[in-house]
Order: C-alpha cells, then structure tokens, then sequence
C-alpha cells in the first residue's frame, strides 16, 4: 500500500531513524511525502561532564536534519519540548495536534505508548518515548477531529482532521515493512547521528533487530508495527 503523505511523530533526534528509517526510506522511493515531528529538543544527549544543553542542542538538531535529508523527509518540525522531561500537557497535546492538522496525513506513525521495556528485558523504556507515543495517541483521538479542542488552532486555520490510519512501531506487530532494500540507507542515516552512535555499535544492533523481526515475516529486515484504520 503506497502512502500519499505521512507523519512521523518521535521524541528525541534519532528515534525516527533507529526504529522507522527503513520504512522512511522505502515510502519516500514509493512517493510519499514524509514529515517528522519531532517533540524534544534532543538537549540531554550528552552524558559527558561539563557539556550543557545549550551546546548539545543545535547539534542534535542538524544532526536530525542531516538524517532527514539522507532519507528524502520532506520536512522537520521541532517542537522544542525539554529532552527527558517530556509529560503528555495540554501544551504537548496541542502542539502535536497543530500539526498533524497542519499536515492531514493518510498514515501518522508513533510508538507504542505502553512499552515499559523490551521483551528481552535487556531496555527499559524511555519516559519521553511513552508520552509521545501518547501524544499521538491524543492526537487520533480526542484532539484533532474534534473542534471544540484547542478552538486557537481555528484561528489559525487549521481545521479538524480525522487520522485516518495510525501505525505505532511496536514488538507484537502486525505488519512489516520489508527493509532489506533500504538497510543502508537506514544505517546512513543513523550515521548522521554522530553525537549519539559514535562509540555504538550500532550497525550490528539495528542489522540483529531487523533481522529478528524479518524472521517473523519471512524477510531478510524488516520493521514492524502495530497498526489501526479508522477509515469507515
Ligand atoms: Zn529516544
């Protein structure tokens, strides 16, 4: 199934490449119009002494876009929101549903916002990956269909919109998305990344994972997502 536009709504710079980059890469080569939301501002990505927010800020913003550009992403919303402290708020909840009224996509992706951690237990979820995933889950429902919430955005223009499929990358999938063809440009992408992967081995963690989850599907990589249509 081909997508005309898509939203990828993600808390920290990074997240979109390490668990959609694949898919991203394979809806752009399809003609999807790919846009990323991104809630956090990406400050609490350094753990070294002496670096601040300020500084790791604007880095883990290009980063993000450098990313985006090696994908073919359309566009990068930064919503500012502060990197570990993340709460679903009215603030929060506004902000997302300002753009995905903003864009109309036939598909808004997320994460799954009841993970607390992996089926390996090997990962603990991260706090601000639950409360995005609940953001779009506010989103879908009750925010951006219905007009009497955030009646600002009306003055704004932006008119209720109704999502009409949601697809929240998540451990018990029920569709995958065959990457086999695309893994480079995923591991590029996450390239892009360089204050977070740097000293990671990553390419053997994303190459492991997406190959696991092409097992349950038959495909060499794949990633997978829990999916829901709200069409009638
Ligand atoms: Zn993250």
């Amino acid at each position: 199934m081909a997508f005309e536009r898509a939203l990828l709504v993600f808390a920290h710079p990074d997240d979109a490449e390490f668990g959609f980059g694949g898919t991203v890469a394979k809806w752009v080569a399809e003609g999807t119009e790919v846009r990323y939301v991104c809630v956090t501002d990406g400050s609490a990505g350094s753990n070294e002494p002496g670096v601040s927010r300020d500084e790791i800020r604007p880095v883990r913003q290009r980063e993000q876009l450098a990313a985006s550009q090696v994908l073919g992403v359309a566009g990068c919303e930064f919503l500012g929101f502060v990197d570990g402290e993340l709460e679903v708020t009215l603030d929060a909840r506004k902000a997302v549903t300002r753009e995905v009224r903003r864009w109309r996509p036939d598909v808004l992706v997320g994460s799954d916002p009841s993970r607390l951690w992996t089926r390996a237990r090997d990962y603990v979820n991260h706090p601000d990956h639950r409360a995005a995933g609940e953001l779009v889950l506010c989103a879908v429902m009750p925010d951006a269909p219905s007009r009497p919430q955030f009646p600002e955005l009306l003055d704004e223009g932006l008119e209720p919109f109704s999502v009409p499929r949601l697809w929240l990358g998540a451990e018990d999938a029920d569709t995958y998305v065959d990457i086999t063809e695309t893994m480079d440009k995923k591991l590029a992408a996450l390239a892009c990344h360089e204050s977070q992967v740097r000293d990671l081995p990553y390419e053997e963690w994303v190459r492991r994972r997406a190959s696991e989850v092409g097992q349950a599907a038959g495909m060499e990589y794949a990633e997978g997502f829990r999916t829901f249509s709200f069409e009638r």
